[in-house]
Order: structure tokens, then C-alpha cells, then sequence
């Protein structure tokens, strides 16, 4: 299939037609809480009608078939706005990525073209208590009954299973083969009878992830993605597609750890002529421009058929390590007010909950440490680390559970 790739006159012309559209549709703010599902799937299915979303998938299945060079340009204008399309992340970013991959024409045709149009919200069920950066150990196991797998177990730190129709799960179909040899990932239907999402609260007081507990759910065998036992593979490109979707994810300017922001910030507190917070400002004014083209870059190369591999992990680190720099200028700009604010001040507590979410990503999808491994091992050609339990079943292997 040949992409269009889009002259400077095709882009700018797309580009007025995105800024016009985000100008007549994106909602003046955002939702609250209890109006944010509604009004996601809502702007999701406008954006759908408008011809901006999937902007770079196959048309196929609903998307667009353009290049990286129109997503970049559509991702360039929506920084502009606080659009209500958190709840999508995981679909868009991960989960529709790896069914148009790995799924059989008929996932990709049943799945794709409505989450595109916003009808359904997708979580990745990987992540266990004892099996987060080594996700091979997970235990949840999937037992063939007639023409069901049975799933049991239970998965941690779901992100938005609370409003999730769908997940990506990764389960145990065979504890007699080595743990990485014996998985198999399935599309879970989140309201299937067994399945029970429980809110876990992080430290900034909201409840972002769940605990999800799995007791007999059946799952059809048609719903495998890629083949039986072959879930690491599956979990690998989806792991490709999670660290480009998070490093790549352009945040909108007015998150209060983006440069905008901080300058604002800065602003507010008077100091934007002193020349050391005007150097850290302009330290990150510089990174995160280098992230931005390393990205896009990436992305370019990506639809000319050169996926990112390790070079996503690459962009995860790079993404976690400017969100602690901009914390660390936050607080030399704001001090004490970053952690203190007059009751009913939104700014305020804006900033304290922009500055207590930030630490999250320097966990979610893989950890900073992980991501070192990564980058070493397959970008630096630095020795493994030893993996003495990869040639054994897995049900010989003490852990988790089977550890007594
Ligand atoms: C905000 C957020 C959202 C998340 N969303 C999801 C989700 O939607 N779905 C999902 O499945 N999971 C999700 N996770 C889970 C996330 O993927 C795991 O937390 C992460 O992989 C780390 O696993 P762990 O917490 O079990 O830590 P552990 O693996 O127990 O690690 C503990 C510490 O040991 C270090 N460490 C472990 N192994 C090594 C090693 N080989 N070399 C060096 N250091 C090492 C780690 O870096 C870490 O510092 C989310 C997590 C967060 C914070």
C-alpha cells in the first residue's frame, strides 16, 4: 500500500483544516469526572467523522492510511487544547496497534473500526503482584474447556479497567513449557461474568489503575491474538507499541509540566529575569524539543517500514527523565507553593497534582532501571543480564505462589 507522505502545500493545507475543526469542536473544558466517559466517546466519534482518527492506520479497518508527517501535524495543533481523550490511550496506543498486527482479519475488522469510532475503551490486563518488570512470571493461568479457554487469577495496575469494555490479556496456557513459551494473549471482554475491576488510588489521591481478579471467566478460542502459546511474542510487540505510544504522546501545552506552563508559572512568580531559572527553563525548553524530533523521527521511520524496537525504549526513558527535570524546575520556580495552597486556588493544586502524578511514569510501561537493560543490551551491544530460569518449566520455577 502506498502512503501519501504529503507536500509542504498538502500538509499546511491539512494543517488549517485540522486547526479550524479543533477550533469549532474541542470542548471549552474538561469534563468532570462523572461526564468524562460520555463526552470521550463523543469526541472520539467526532473526531472519527471528521477523518482525524487512526490518522496513520490502514483504511481498511476505519483509519485514514496517511503518513506520520499528517499525525504529526494533527498532534502539533492538539497540543493547543485539553482534550477528553485520556480514557482512549491504551486502545489507540497499544492495544489497536498490536490486533492490527497480530489479530486475524476478522478481530481487525470486528474491533478496530469501532474503537477508532470511540464505541469501545481497551485496558491491558499484563501487569500481576509478583510478575510487573518480569512479566513472564505472571500466574494467571487459561485452561482449555471445549470451546472456551477458563481464566483464573488476578492482574494489578490495570490503567482505566474501571471504564474498559475490552483488555488485552496475557495469561499461563501451558506451566510445563518455559515461562516465556507458555502464554498466550487474549481480547477479554471486561464485562464478561468473573470479572471483578477493584480502584486502586495513587499517591495523588486519584484511583487511575485497578486490581482486576479473574474467577472462571470464559474467554471463546477465537478471541487469541497470534497463536496459542505464542503470548510473548504478542506481549513483545505490544511492549513496542506501549514505549512509542508513551514517549511520543505530545501532552498539551497547558500541562503544568509542560515549558509553556512553567514559563507561566515563572511569570506568576516574578523570577522569569533570573538568569538561573532562565537557564533551567531553557535546559528544558531544549530537551523537550530533542524528545519531540527524536519522536517524530521515529514515527517517520516507523511508516517506512522501520519499527522502533529498542529505540522506543529509548524515548520512554528520555519522556520520564524530562518529566523529573520539569518537576525539579517547578519546584525552584514555585518552592513552598508547590506543596501549600490557599483553599479554592486551581492553579495551585493543579501544579501539586501535575507534580505528584509525574513520578508514575518513570514506572508505567517499564521501569527507568528496565529501560537502561533494554538500551543496553540491544542499542549498546552491553553484555545480558544471566536469565537462569528461562530454560525451565515454569512450573518448576519458585515463584509467586509456588514459591512454598
Ligand atoms: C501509572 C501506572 C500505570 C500502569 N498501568 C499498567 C497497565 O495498564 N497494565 C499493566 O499490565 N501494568 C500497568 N502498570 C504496571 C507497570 O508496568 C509495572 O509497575 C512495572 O512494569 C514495574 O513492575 P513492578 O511494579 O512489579 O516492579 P518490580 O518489577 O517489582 O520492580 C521493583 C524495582 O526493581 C527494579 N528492577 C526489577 N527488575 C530489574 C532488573 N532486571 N534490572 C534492574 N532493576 C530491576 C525495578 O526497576 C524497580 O525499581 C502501571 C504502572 C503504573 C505506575
Amino acid at each position: 500500500m502506498s502512503v501519501p507522505n504529503g507536500s509542504p502545500t498538502e500538509l499546511q493545507e491539512y494543517r488549517d483544516g485540522v486547526r479550524s475543526w479543533l477550533k469549532a469542536n474541542a470542548p471549552a473544558s474538561m469534563p468532570s469526572a462523572a461526564e468524562l466517559i460520555p463526552a470521550a466517546k463523543a469526541f472520539q466519534a467526532a473526531l472519527f467523522d471528521a477523518g482525524y482518527a487512526g490518522i496513520t492506520w490502514p483504511k481498511d479497518v476505519g483509519g485514514q492510511g496517511l503518513s506520520a508527517a499528517y499525525q504529526q501535524v494533527y498532534s502539533d495543533e492538539a497540543a493547543a487544547y485539553e482534550l477528553p481523550t485520556y480514557p482512549f490511550i491504551i486502545g489507540m496506543g497499544m492495544c489497536g496497534p498490536t490486533v492490527n498486527d497480530l489479530g486475524t482479519g476478522e478481530q481487525r475488522t470486528s474491533y478496530l473500526p469501532r474503537l477508532l469510532r470511540g464505541e469501545d475503551i481497551w485496558c491491558q490486563l499484563f501487569s500481576e503482584p509478583g510478575a510487573g518488570s518480569d512479566v513472564a512470571s505472571l500466574q494467571t493461568r487459561a485452561v482449555l474447556d471445549g470451546d472456551a479457554w477458563v481464566v483464573n487469577g488476578q492482574k494489578v495496575w490495570t490503567t482505566n479497567a474501571q471504564w474498559a469494555d475490552f483488555g488485552a490479556l496475557l495469561a499461563r496456557t501451558d506451566p510445563d513449557r518455559p515461562k516465556h513459551s507458555g502464554l498466550t494473549m487474549f481480547i477479554l471482554d471486561m464485562h464478561a461474568p468473573g470479572v471483578t475491576v477493584r480502584p486502586l488510588k495513587d499517591m495523588s489521591g486519584r484511583a487511575p489503575f485497578n486490581e482486576v481478579y479473574f474467577d472462571d471467566v470464559r474467554i471463546p478460542v477465537d478471541a487469541v491474538i497470534g497463536q496459542v502459546n505464542a503470548g510473548w511474542n504478542a506481549a513483545v510487540t505490544m511492549l513496542g507499541h506501549e514505549r512509542v505510544s508513551i514517549g511520543a504522546t505530545r501532552k498539551p501545552k497547558t500541562n503544568p509540566m509542560e515549558f509553556a506552563s512553567l514559563v507561566e508559572l515563572a511569570r506568576r512568580h516574578g523570577v522569569t529575569g533570573d538568569p538561573a531559572q532562565r537557564e533551567r527553563l531553557a535546559e528544558l525548553y531544549a530537551h523537550e524539543r530533542v524528545l519531540e524530533l527524536f519522536n517524530v523521527r521515529m514515527r517517520q521511520e516507523t511508516m517506512a517500514g522501520n519499527p522502533p524496537g529498542a529505540r522506543g525504549s529509548v524515548a520512554k526513558l528520555a519522556g520520564a527523565l524530562l518529566l523529573r527535570r520539569a518537576i525539579d524546575t517547578a519546584g525552584q520556580i514555585a518552592g513552598s507553593d508547590t506543596i501549600a495552597w490557599e483553599p479554592g486556588d486551581a492553579r495551585g493544586a493543579e501544579l501539586a497534582l501535575g507534580i505528584n502524578s509525574a513520578p508514575a511514569s518513570s514506572i508505567a510501561g517499564g521501569t527507568n532501571e528496565v529501560q537502561h537493560n533494554i538500551i543496553g543490551e540491544r542499542i549498546l551491544g552491553l553484555p545480558k543480564e544471566p536469565q537462569v530460569d528461562r530454560d525451565i518449566p515454569f512450573r518448576e520455577l519458585k515463584v509467586g505462589t509456588q514459591r512454598g
